[in-house]
Parts: structure tokens; sequence; C-alpha cells
């Protein structure tokens, strides 16, 4: 199965809201698509500068929710004072438990919770976007202690 192609996914989103495909706005994506690893708004503003990209931190912090509405991006978890951010085709869609203990952070995907989530919705009358789940508790190895 091809993936879709996530620059594609990011500009249909534009045109759909009205908003062009500016310089910033490629070079933003262009960056993010190297990216393997998670990242937060602050960190790949410094390094889009450090590569002479001439976009404001406003633009960074005003496109991500874009980028997480087309599915490029989801939200990832990071150390709690900021948020964090991976792109959604490295390792698939997936959500996090979080041990309150040790910090630890397990990837976790449910295509049956993915389906209920779905349904819940329509029941509200709510076309969902996109989600995070964050379930917080002990891990294994704490839960012991
Ligand atoms: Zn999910
Ligand atoms: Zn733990």
């Amino acid at each position: 199965m091809q993936k879709p192609n996530e620059t594609d996914s990011f500009r249909l989103l534009l045109e759909k809201k009205g908003l062009k495909f500016t310089r910033e706005r490629r070079e933003l994506i262009q960056e993010i698509l190297r990216l393997k690893t998670h990242f937060d708004a602050d960190g790949l503003h410094e390094l889009l500068k450090s590569k002479g990209s001439q976009i404001s931190r406003d633009t960074v912090y005003r496109t991500i929710p874009l980028l997480l509405e087309c599915g490029v991006i989801q939200k990832s978890v990071g150390d709690g004072r900021r948020e964090y951010f991976e792109r959604t085709s490295v390792k698939g869609h997936h959500d996090h438990m979080v041990c309150i203990q040790c910090g630890k952070i397990i990837e976790f995907h449910s295509d049956l919770i993915e389906k209920i989530q779905t349904e819940v919705c329509s029941e509200y009358g709510f076309r969902l976007v996109f989600h995070d789940h964050r379930l917080f508790g002990h891990c294994k190895d704490c839960a012991g202690k």
C-alpha cells in the first residue's frame, strides 16, 4: 500500500482552508520530514533558523495545529514542561502510557480504542480531527515496588 504523501496532505489542507503554501510553510514541512524523533516547537524554530530560514516563531506555532489536523504529526510525550510532537508516518499512529513514578513512556496502539472513539464521537455528533491519548499510571517495574 502506498503511503499518502505528507507534503500533499498538508497542501490539501491549506487549500481547503484557503491558505497559501508559503516558503516558510514549505521550509517547515521539509524540516519535519527529516526528523525521526520527537520535537517541540521552539526546538524546531531554532533548527530552522540555524539553517538560514526567516520563519518566525509565531508561524511555527500557528502551523503546528494544521500539521496535527492533516495527520502529518501527532502529539508525543516529553518532559511535561513542553508539548512534543512526532511524525505520524515514522511509527504509525500510536498513543502513550506514562509511568508517573519513573517517567517511562510506553507506546501502544489499540484498534479497539481507535474504533470505539470514532463511534463515541459520532454519538455526540462530534467530528474528530485528531486525538491524543495519554494513560497515566505505574509501569510493570514500578507497580511491584
Ligand atoms: Zn490513537
Ligand atoms: Zn515506572
